[in-house]
């Protein structure tokens, strides 16, 4: 199982699971502290990658 650092696709995954599935998000209406926090590792790993890709383009 690779770690979550090396999958953005896979961070992207778990943070719309989290917000289908939690409850606190659900009663809420809006993202709980848990989906923050989730967003923001993906929104860093999908840079981290954009700017990878920049500069190797292969
Ligand atoms: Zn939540």
């Amino acid at each position: 199982m690779q770690p979550l650092q090396d999958r953005p696709d896979q961070a992207a995954d778990e943070y719309e699971t989290h917000l289908r599935t939690c409850r606190q998000c659900d009663a809420d209406g809006r993202p709980c502290s848990v989906a923050k926090y989730l967003r923001r590792v993906h929104n860093n790993l999908a840079r981290a990658a954009r700017g990878r890709r920049d500069v190797s383009p292969r």
